[in-house]
């Protein structure tokens, strides 16, 4: 019999219809799976007994010949970013530990209806914040892939790490992750796996707990474009609860998907040629573009004049966000108390906050709270608010000329845990093309292409128009085609 965990969100949900195996069978294996990979730390919390009882209801639906839903059958792991009705959801941090929401965010909710079940919730950056997934409170996650002839144990990017290294080290077939400037993308990039952040709007961001709230959009980590395609259809849709949800209706995805690109044409960026980029990821980049010419595509030169702006704009916009956000947890709510003996309400609020809250996120809060202050409000946020309005103009310009954008999703391949602890700058540089894409709420996928000389996975980057994931999932098979990335990891866990 097949492995059941080498196997993908279509080939699953395809298999269980045919009668190959049942969804429970599937649940089992993957639960064993995620058992036996502790060490990697991707979960913070497994919930088998969620997948068995969304798979019992798969088999129960088949077996009475009922119609079954898009990911009827498929194990999921869940971001725990995403709040689950009844399971501990804590975003990684300290401040939100022993929090069980009553509600499940929308998208989850969507996912259940669509026949999928649960593994667990999975470890990230605390409050999505990092890009290495050593921000949070429960431990590193490690990458299952490791430098050729080293034991060095690597980052799978972040802030979705948890989701990355599980679908990488194949013990979920699929996992959601959110982006706020990159988090699905980069750890996609890190681990050899696909990614896309759909439109600004597209999904539901009601019960994802806030980061950044013009900028975080969730979106599907799996390891083919179909799966992407396929996951993103049974997370995305209108939804009145929020106020940002674009009440446009859902695309095909996986039905229209085609890797012929023909009439097509695609823009190369000649801003993201930047220095410091790893000369690897420029020989993926030029595969790249050779992979999407073989499809039919014409490649063109454009222009994003604004690109080195854009991470700083990122590095205000998001913090002012955040710190907005944050205010909520006091203590008073959700999670952790500290009520040090004799403590005002103003102290407890300190209290729970020093105690509750990661390095990381106060530094963020201390940015966002600074650049939002009366004194520096202009000089900083308008400042930063002007330059998205010009990012996303370059977009739009160059979308005169092409119909979607070929670059890098990061400037280098992984990197090991702990290296760049000392430098949150040079942590922050590697979200350089991904926040372009997010500050303009455009949509963006990361595909593997291939091994760099240390063996370790790189991806690449297209952006599409508001709204045309699918030229994105096309251009994105087509890579995915070409590349015949077959690479995995070596189990060590
Ligand atoms: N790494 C970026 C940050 O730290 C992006 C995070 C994200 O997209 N959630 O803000």
């Amino acid at each position: 019999m097949t492995d059941l965990t080498s196997l993908g969100v279509k080939d699953i949900r395809d298999g269980v219809a045919r009668g190959d195996f049942t969804a429970r069978e599937v649940a089992e294996a993957f639960n064993a799976a995620v058992a036996e990979a502790a060490a990697l730390n991707a979960f913070i919390l497994t919930t088998p007994d969620h997948a068995l009882a969304a798979a019992e209801k798969v088999d129960a639906a088949r077996a009475a010949g009922k119609p079954l839903g898009k990911m009827a059958g498929v194990p999921i792991g869940m971001k725990d970013l995403f709040a689950t009705h009844g399971v501990e959801t804590t975003a990684a941090s300290h401040i939100l530990e022993g929090f069980t929401p009553r509600y499940e965010s929308s998208v989850s909710q969507k996912l259940w209806d669509a026949g999928a079940g649960m593994l667990g919730k999975l470890n990230l950056d605390q409050f999505a914040m990092g890009s290495s997934n050593e921000t949070s409170y429960f431990g590193n996650v490690t990458s299952p892939w490791r430098k050729a002839g080293s034991n060095a144990a690597m980052s799978p990017g972040g802030s979705s790490g948890g989701s990355s290294a599980a679908v990488a080290a194949r013990i979920a077939p699929a996992a959601t992750g959110t982006d706020t400037g990159g988090s699905i993308r980069q750890p996609a990039a890190f681990t050899g796996i696909c990614g896309i952040k759909p439109t600004y709007g597209r999904c539901s961001r009601w019960g994802i707990i806030a980061f950044a709230s013009s900028l975080d959009q969730a979106g599907p980590m799996a390891r083919s474009v179909a799966d992407c395609a396929i996951m993103l259809g049974a997370m995305a849709g209108f939804d009145p609860k929020d106020a940002t949800s674009l009440d446009m209706p859902v695309p095909d995805w996986e039905g229209q998907l085609t890797s012929d690109l023909r009439g097509k044409k695609i823009g190369i960026p000649r801003e993201y040629r930047m220095e410091g980029t790893d000369p690897a990821i420029l020989e993926a980049w030029e595969k790249g573009k050779e992979w999407l010419q073989d499809a039919g595509a014409q490649i063109v030169d454009v222009s994003l004049p604004h690109t080195k702006y854009a991470l700083p704009a990122y590095y205000i916009i998001a913090p002012a966000e955040a710190s907005s956000n944050l205010a909520r947890y006091d203590g008073v709510r959700y999670g952790l108390r500290e009520l040090p003996q004799g403590a005002g309400l103003q102290e407890m609020y300190a209290a729970t906050r020093a105690a509750g809250f990661g390095d990381e996120v106060k530094r963020r809060i201390l940015i966002g709270t600074y650049v939002l202050s009366a004194g520096f409000y202009d000089a900083y946020y308008t400042q930063a608010q002007k330059v998205r309005a010009l990012v996303a103009r370059d977009f739009a310009r160059a979308f005169e000329e092409c119909d979607a954008i070929l670059a890098p999703t990061t400037p280098t391949a992984s990197f090991p845990l702990g290296s760049m602890n000392e430098d949150p700058l040079t942590m922050y540089l590697n979200d350089v093309f991904a926040v372009p894409a997010s500050l303009a709420g455009l949509p963006a996928m990361s595909v593997p292409a291939m091994l760099n000389p240390e063996g370790l996975p790189l991806g690449l980057q297209i952006v599409g128009r508001p709204f045309d994931e699918q030229t994105v999932l096309d251009a994105g098979l087509a890579i995915e085609e070409r590349a015949g990335f077959a690479a995995r990891p070596e189990k060590w866990w």
